[in-house]
């Protein structure tokens, strides 16, 4: 059995301002391809290490053409994503009895809204009949496309994310045995008008617990696998919502089991609000509190959700309404940091921190804030 093993994952944040070139898809300054992708991935917890450990455990033989990735920012350039597809295409129009990707499933490009369904349709277009198995984040906004272009999907149960890898081997196991004719998996697909705030995604808090709980709980001999996405809400496209997918033996088996996940969702929807105050009131209630630490978070500024983590709202709200014995940061700022050396340890600066990002997406300039202090460390 000949398998090409790849990778394409991002979770793009349509509202950050920071861009995702080619050069930004792998660990070193640019994607990983072949006996260096594999050196790379080889052994880790996430779907990449899972398809290479099936692949040397059945002894099959494999490729990796291409494996990028990055955090989360902006839209993928649409030619950095033109060049990895077509690296993708290539190697897979060679010849192969089946592809296992590693994907996010909430990629967004310049030009397309649906990444991954764009990608598959590609592959599609080169290997019409191909078996194609992908592994997905638990925050994928799955669309239609993705569903018709691959034969099996599986997501990770669980977020934080600590399944990667099992999520990925299970996609792999389904493809090896669909390839080997021991199943015929078709994929039902449904979704519901829901977007669960981030905070209220947790799968061992309700109500994504109990949701997950009755996904494992419907899988069986005829429903291989049951997948909940709970969708990434910083990403403004037509199929960010809660969607479910199942690979069944049956299709009406797997059509009933994500009937039954959506009704329980809505059911519980009211649980997927956080109700967030704003700042201002958060920053004076933190005044009243006793003891400590007291944390203030903002969250949209995440950079591991596409955060430019140089916004500085909290921040100055906080010094505003007098809070102290202040800990604040991360900021990025590389324009600040460079003031402060220059000026050496000692010296007494005023520098605009933060805000050199204009938000765009938004239609906010960047709002840096001046402060003034003494340099102590370097
Ligand atoms: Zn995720």
């Amino acid at each position: 059995m000949k398998l090409v093993i790849a990778m394409l994952k991002h979770e793009t944040n349509t509202f950050s301002p920071l861009p995702t070139p080619l050069e930004s898809l792998g660990p070193a300054g640019r994607p990983l391809r072949g006996a260096a992708a594999y050196a790379h991935f080889k052994g880790t917890r996430i779907p990449m290490g899972a398809f290479i450990d099936l692949a040397e455990e059945i002894g099959a033989e494999f490729v990796i053409p291409i494996a990028a990735r990055t955090v989360p920012s902006g839209p993928v350039a649409q030619d950095a994503f033109d060049q990895v597809a077509q690296e993708i295409c290539d190697c897979v129009a060679q010849g192969c009895d089946g592809l296992l990707l590693d994907l996010h499933g909430a990629m967004v490009t310049d030009d397309f809204a649906d990444g991954e369904g764009e990608l598959l349709a590609r592959i599609r277009a080169v290997a019409p009949d191909l078996p194609i198995g992908v592994g997905l984040d638990f925050h994928a906004n799955m669309s239609e496309a993705t569903v018709r272009h691959c034969d099996v999907a599986v997501g990770y149960k669980t977020y934080p994310h600590l399944d990667m890898y099992e999520a990925g081997y299970r996609a792999g196991e389904l493809l090896v045995e669909m390839i080997a004719g021991k199943i015929s998996p078709q994929l039902a697909f449904a979704h519901c008008p829901v977007l669960p705030n981030i905070l209220r995604q947790a799968t061992d808090e309700a109500p994504m617990r109990e949701i997950m709980a009755r996904a494992t709980e419907l899988e069986s001999d005829n429903v291989l696998s049951v997948s909940v996405f709970g969708g990434f809400p910083l990403a403004d496209t037509p199929d960010t919502r809660l969607s479910v997918l199942a690979v069944s033996n049956r299709a009406d088996k797997g059509v009933a089991a994500c009937r039954d996940i959506l009704d329980l969702a809505w059911r519980t929807r009211e649980g997927f609000i956080y109700d967030c105050p704003p700042y201002r009131e958060q920053v004076a209630r933190a005044k009243t509190l006793q003891g400590g630490p007291i944390i203030l978070l903002d969250m949209a500024d995440n950079c591991n959700s596409g955060g430019t983590l140089d916004c500085m709202a909290l921040i100055g709200e906080a010094l505003n309404q007098g809070l102290e014995n202040l800990l604040a940061g991360p900021v990025y700022d590389p324009e600040a940091v460079e003031a402060l050396i220059a000026a050496g340890i000692g010296a007494e600066v005023t520098v605009p921190v933060g805000g050199k990002f204009d938000l765009e997406a938004i239609g906010r300039a960047g709002e840096p804030l001046r402060l003034t202090g003494r340099v102590t460390r370097i």
